[in-house]
């Protein structure tokens, strides 16, 4: 069993901590439940913070002279302001985090897909944006694993966005101890998850840690950040995470009967044709690594990018919304 890094994540705070909606409601989600055992959580309500109370009526975002607005239409009042400096604020106070999970849809929290009206009384939408403090997260931390809680009940998203949290927490311990040998090691078990990742990050973050030029830790880390974070910034494709299996495939097929060969070339093609996730070909490596005791492929994060735990967490089967995954 590997031991992880736990990750710190901001999170909704009406999602699964406090009844602080509008209405004095909270919203469950399974996922949220599920990370409290695995992440640090830090919860925060921008609405609150701002002063709305709860209950409150709600705000909306409107188009006026051009450009967006936060309003509440039942006092009028306009909160454009307060929530930018409660977002700057909240962002510039913020360290060491690892990730986000925002309210889908939410004037102040949503990614994306948050109604705009035309005035405060209209109720039709007219367009779509994004939602104050979820537009500001974006903007400040391109890189990071930021999602909504909507997305994440997706299995393929979940899948990425687990995996990229938990290696980024590791990351940081790397970049906070300040050490060549630590990095070189984060390399070294992470090759087959960055493979599945990028060939192409893999082979220049490489020649980062093999430092021909003697550079020091932090010119290093500097360089290497740099390239992890181009990596990760899109899931990987079925078929480089099916390379993957076929080189870890090969530590083994000389000594694998036929038959076990067979299942685990079905499981791969189950994989491509979307009627499976990864598990059931890993699973099967991860045997074979403990049958064999294979210690390189023992250690490759690859094979357990998160805990176990959450792999139960899997609620609908990718084929199922592939809308969301765009
Ligand atoms: S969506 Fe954001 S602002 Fe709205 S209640 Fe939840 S935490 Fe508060």
């Amino acid at each position: 069993m590997r031991e992880f890094v736990k990750p710190r994540v901001v999170v909704s705070k009406c999602l699964e901590f406090d009844h602080c909606r509008y209405n004095g409601g909270m919203i469950s989600s399974l996922i949220v439940a599920k990370l409290k055992e695995y992440v640090d959580f830090l919860p925060v309500c921008a609405e609150v913070e701002i002063g709305l109370g709860i209950p409150r009526s709600p705000v909306r975002i409107i188009i006026e002279k051009g450009e967006h607005r936060l309003i509440q239409p039942t006092s009028g009042k306009d909160v454009t302001e307060d929530m930018k400096v409660f977002c700057t604020d909240f962002l510039d106070l913020l360290v060491n985090v690892d990730g986000f999970i925002l309210k889908f849809r939410s004037p102040s929290c949503g990614l994306k897909d948050v109604k705009v009206y035309s005035s405060v009384n209209k109720s039709g939408a007219i367009g779509k944006t994004s939602g104050y403090f979820g537009e500001a997260v974006l903007k400040r931390y391109p890189f990071l694993p930021i999602e909504d809680e909507g997305r994440l009940i997706n299995a393929r998203i979940k899948e990425h966005f687990l995996t990229k949290l938990f290696v980024f927490a590791a990351f940081r311990k790397v970049k906070s101890e300040g050490n060549i040998r630590d990095l070189i090691r984060f390399h070294t078990v992470n090759k087959y998850l960055l493979m599945a990742y990028s060939q192409a990050e893999l082979r220049k973050m490489g020649a980062i840690v093999a430092n021909k030029e003697k550079k020091s830790f932090y010119e290093m880390i500097s360089d290497y950040e740099r390239h992890f974070y181009n990596a990760l910034t899109k899931p990987p494709r079925y078929t480089s995470s099916i390379n993957v299996l076929m080189h870890a495939f090969g530590h083994f097929s000389e000594n694998l009967s036929n038959g076990e060969k067979t299942l685990f070339f079905e499981w791969i093609q189950k994989y491509r044709e979307r009627k499976t996730s990864l598990c059931p070909a890993i699973n099967t490596i991860r045997s074979w690594i403990v049958r064999f005791e294979d210690q390189y492929l023992l250690h490759q994060t690859f094979f357990e990018p998160y805990p176990e735990g959450l792999l139960e967490v899997d609620l609908i089967a990718p084929n199922l919304i592939k809308d969301l995954w765009k």
